[in-house]
Formats: C-alpha cells, structure tokens, sequence
C-alpha cells in the first residue's frame, strides 16, 4: 500500500509527536509546580510550632516568672512540640503511601466489628468534644470486606476524628455502612460547621485547611484527608464527600464487599 499524500502522513505523524511530547511536558510542569508548593507549605507549616517553641522559651528565661506562667509556657512548648511530632508521623505516612513503601495486606473481614471497634476507641475524645457517635446498623449484621484492616481503621479514625473537630457542640456523628452489589459504601456524616463549596475540590490536597480551621487553631497537620485518600485509591476505591456550610458533612467511601465469606481467603477475625 502507498500512501496518496506521504508529506501529510510525516506532517500529522510530527504533529501527533509535538502534542504528546507537549502533554509530557504539561505533566512535569504540573509535577515541579507541585513539589515547590509542597515544599513551601512545608517549610511554612514546620516553622509555625519551631517558632512558638522559641519563643516560649525564650519567656521561659526571663528572671521574674511565676510558677503559674512558667507552667503555661511549658505547657504550650509541649503543644508545639506534640504537633512537630505528629506532623513528622503524618508525613512519614503519605511518603511511604506515595511510594509505596507500605504494601496492603489484604484480608478478609467484618467491617462492623471494625467500626464498632474505633468508635470505641474513640469514645473518649467524642465524650470531650460533647458529640455523640452513633452506629446506624445493627452491630449483630456483619458485613465482610476484602481490604487492609489496619489502613481502613486509620481512614475511619481521620474521618471520626476530623467529624469530632468539626462537628457542632452537642452534635452528632453518624458512622452508615450501605451495602451495594459489589462494593460496601461507609458514611461518617456530622452536623458541623460544614465546607464551603469553593474549598470542596482542594480538600484532600496536602496541607489543605479552611480559613476557619487555621484561624480556629483547631489541632491538625492537613494531612488527614490526603491520607485517606491515599489509602481508599490504594484499594482500587473511591472517597466522596458532600457538604454543606453550616449544616455538616458526609465522607463516603467504598470497599469491595466479600459476597461469600466462606471462599478460602483466611478470614482475620479481628
Ligand atoms: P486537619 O488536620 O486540618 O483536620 P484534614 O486533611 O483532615 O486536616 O482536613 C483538611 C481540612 O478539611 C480541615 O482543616 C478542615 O478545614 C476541613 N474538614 C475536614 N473534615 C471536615 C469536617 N468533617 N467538617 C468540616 N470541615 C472539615
């Protein structure tokens, strides 16, 4: 076969070249506006506490201090200090999550004895934060998944725990498990303080905080929700969240249902 016109094969042949070789470069741009971002954010949100810390101890020096303030000035020391750590853990996570450093180890199990378990763990916190968690299912159903355990807890301890951050005093937080024909969905809803509708898309970026929880001074790394995030997609599933500011928030997410918990994958009974 020869081709009627050769020149407009070679031309649209460069072309097509000129516009992948464009997507890739498109791409690395992307990437290398990302990492500086990053990086930036980094930097900004590791100097905040280290210049705290410095500060404090800097008062800490002062001759004439009482026991009460040098007490306080302790006390917000080890604050900053708590957050330095707890950022360093959290970012420890996501780099070996991006890299994949941390395999899933995936087993069989009943998702509701899961839940039931951290909403215990954290009824202690919730009880602090004068918000009432609430199971919707029936404990004795069980639901069995194929997913990681242990990083599905850490999932449903962030979504709790931010539900309890930013839920609404005397609130409540509902944990929902739907089951669908091949994925389970799980809901943790609040009636909180809720999200703007223009922050929604940037809410599982590193280091993304609302206005409100930065000036709030309300603990957290903004590293919550990258991490579930992370997790749920290393499963092949997605996460979803719906709100609506000032009245709460629903983060969904699924996982692939077991349809016959008898089949040979050992089944890890909590
Ligand atoms: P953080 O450590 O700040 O809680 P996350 O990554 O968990 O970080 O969440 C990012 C931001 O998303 C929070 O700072 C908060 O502004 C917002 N957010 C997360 N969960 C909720 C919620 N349930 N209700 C309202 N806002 C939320």
């Amino acid at each position: 076969y020869v081709s009627p016109d050769p020149i407009n094969d070679v031309e649209q042949e460069v072309k097509e070249w000129a516009s992948e070789k464009k997507t890739e470069i498109d791409e690395l741009k992307k990437q290398a506006k990302f990492r500086k971002e990053f990086l930036s954010n980094l930097s900004h949100e590791f100097k905040t506490p280290l210049f705290a810390i410095e500060g404090y101890v800097e008062s800490l020096k002062e001759d004439d201090l009482d026991p009460e303030q040098a007490k306080r000035f302790l006390t917000k020391v080890s604050r900053n200090a708590e957050r330095l750590s707890v950022l360093i853990k959290d970012l420890d996570v996501i780099s070996k999550l991006e890299n994949r450093e941390i395999p899933l180890n995936i087993q069989k199990f009943d998702l509701t004895i899961l839940v039931k378990e951290v909403m215990e763990s954290m009824e202690r916190k919730a009880q602090n934060s004068n918000i009432s968690l609430v199971f919707k299912d029936k404990y004795d159903v069980p639901t069995f998944v194929k997913a990681d355990r242990d990083k599905i807890r850490q999932v449903l301890v962030n979504l709790i725990d931010n539900s309890l951050k930013y839920g609404k005093e005397k609130g409540t937080t509902f944990i929902t498990i739907f089951e669908m024909h091949e994925q389970v969905l799980i809901e943790v809803t609040d009636n909180g303080i809720g999200i703007e509708e223009k922050n929604l898309p940037r809410l599982f970026e590193r280091f993304f905080r609302t206005d409100f929880s930065r000036s709030r001074e309300i603990g957290g790394t903004g590293l919550g929700l990258a991490i579930v995030k992370h997790i749920v997609e290393a499963h092949d599933q997605t996460i979803n969240v719906r709100s609506t500011a000032g009245l709460g928030s629903t983060f969904g997410f699924t996982l692939q249902k077991v349809k016959n918990p008898l089949s040979n994958i050992p089944l890890i009974n909590n």
